[in-house]
């Protein structure tokens, strides 16, 4: 991508409402636009991060036997009263709406109401399970305070995915699969260090859910780390029965704050139940299908990493989710564009993007101190200047946006990187 040809600019300054550090940044590098409070809509460089974040949680999510599919936004309230979530008082973040004929509608916060409701055409017997399903949808969710930028908001891409077996013990497997798959993602977006695999209660069903906490001190919630085991509880379980269950000792934990990139959750039988979802075992007995779900919020997964991954020049992403693998930038004389900077950076460009590397291209006619500093903020990790200065010496400079390192290279070690 040109950056002549980008229409977001970076500015200086976020709006004045705008208190969160990760949505600050985002907007002054231009990856998110702020359409009101809690509401932010995805720019270009923003929505290829989104796209290179989903894309690691499909694979993942593919690699444990989901299927993915998408449910819609508009719900019919009908599921939500059998199982009594369509009542204000039980769920307080609604967003609901109507038809012109009065009929009453929501916007969902979440699908496992629909999505029980529809798997009765699908599963009838034992061959028909498990059924691992997940989507990567639009959820609404009417949050009282969204002061933390992208981490809370009122409109947002979630990845849910929902697991349905015939009994216990493969649904427990299954879970445990899934939280492998959730520490595989958070691994591979560069999160791996200092998220916690966290235990949090669980409902009727099960004594636990896990909460997947990344520290940070923008996180809204207490966590409690024991770092030997590397494995917290949040605030509902930290008590003396739980941390004996869990062979951890009260001197060991250490409070942090955190955020919560995801969590998994056994069901049970509870939607099942209400939906009266059976299946018809082996000997011909009627039997209620086992439940789990499993989030991730993608928004607040990339607005983590802005607040983890940022120093006080802007954004530094991990290569894995970055916009683009190399931020080059041509320093042209003064010929322009068709100097001989010019010609030779657009050359570069083309070569590095026919070779499948993801350039991001400054072709620019403005001041280097302006293209340095922008490129600080966009935060690629790998900043490639092509001058007259390192024409005449046969190379390229490259910087590590992470540690800062500069090296003079062949134009030719950019295409192995
Ligand atoms: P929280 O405790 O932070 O309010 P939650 O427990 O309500 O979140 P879930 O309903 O389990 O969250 O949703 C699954 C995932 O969706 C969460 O782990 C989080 O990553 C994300 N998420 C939840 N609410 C929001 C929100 N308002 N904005 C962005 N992401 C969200
Ligand atoms: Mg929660």
């Amino acid at each position: 991508m040109k950056q002549s040809q980008l229409f977001t600019k970076t500015r200086k300054d976020a709006p004045k409402d705008e208190v969160a550090k990760n949505a600050q940044l985002l907007i002054r590098a231009g990856y998110i636009h702020k359409e009101m409070a809690g509401v932010y809509a995805l720019m270009p460089l923003g929505l290829r991060v989104m796209n290179k974040i989903a894309t690691i949680i499909r694979e993942e999510m593919d690699s444990i036997g989901g299927k993915e599919l998408q449910m819609t936004a508009l719900q019919d309230k009908k599921p939500w009263e059998v199982s009594g979530r369509w009542n204000d008082e039980i769920v307080d973040n609604w967003f609901k709406t109507a038809l012109k004929n009065g009929t009453d509608i929501g916007l969902g916060f979440t699908h496992e109401e629909p999505l029980t409701n529809l798997m009765k055409e699908y599963i009838r017997s034992f061959r028909d399970l498990p059924v691992y399903i997940y989507q990567l949808q639009t959820k609404f969710r009417n949050e009282a305070r969204a002061k933390s930028g992208v981490m809370r908001t009122r409109e947002f891409l979630m990845k849910d995915l929902y697991s349905f077996t015939k009994d216990v013990a493969s649904h427990e497997a299954f879970y445990e699969k899934a939280k492998q798959a959730y520490v595989n993602i958070f691994e591979r977006v560069g999160l791996g260090d200092r998220t916690y695999i966290t235990f949090a209660s669980g409902g009727s069903f099960s004594k636990y859910s896990h909460e997947f906490q990344t520290v940070t001190d923008a996180g809204e919630d207490n966590i409690y780390v024991d770092e030997k085991k590397k494995i917290a509880v949040n605030e509902e379980v930290n008590n003396p029965e739980v941390l004996k269950e869990l062979g951890i000792k009260k001197e060991d934990l250490v409070q942090k704050k955190a955020v919560e990139v995801g969590n998994i959750f056994s069901l049970g039988t509870r939607y099942s139940d209400a939906f009266d979802l059976k299946y018809i075992d082996s000997e011909g007995k009627a039997l209620p299908v086992i439940m789990g779900s499993y989030g991730i919020g993608l928004q607040r997964l990339m607005g983590t990493i802005a607040e983890v991954m940022s120093d006080e020049n802007g954004l530094v992403w991990p290569k894995n989710i970055s916009p683009f693998q190399i931020h080059l930038i041509a320093l042209l004389d003064k010929e322009g564009k068709e100097g001989k900077v010019g010609v030779a950076g657009e050359k570069l460009y083309k070569t590095l993007t026919e070779k499948g590397i993801e350039v991001l291209y400054d072709d620019r006619d403005v001041r280097p101190g302006e293209k340095f500093a922008d490129s600080d903020l966009i935060g690629i990790p790998l900043r490639v200047v092509i001058s007259e200065k390192t024409m005449a010496e046969g190379i390229v400079e490259t910087k590590d946006r992470k540690t800062g390192e500069v090296r003079k290279i062949a134009e030719k070690e950019l295409f192995v990187l």
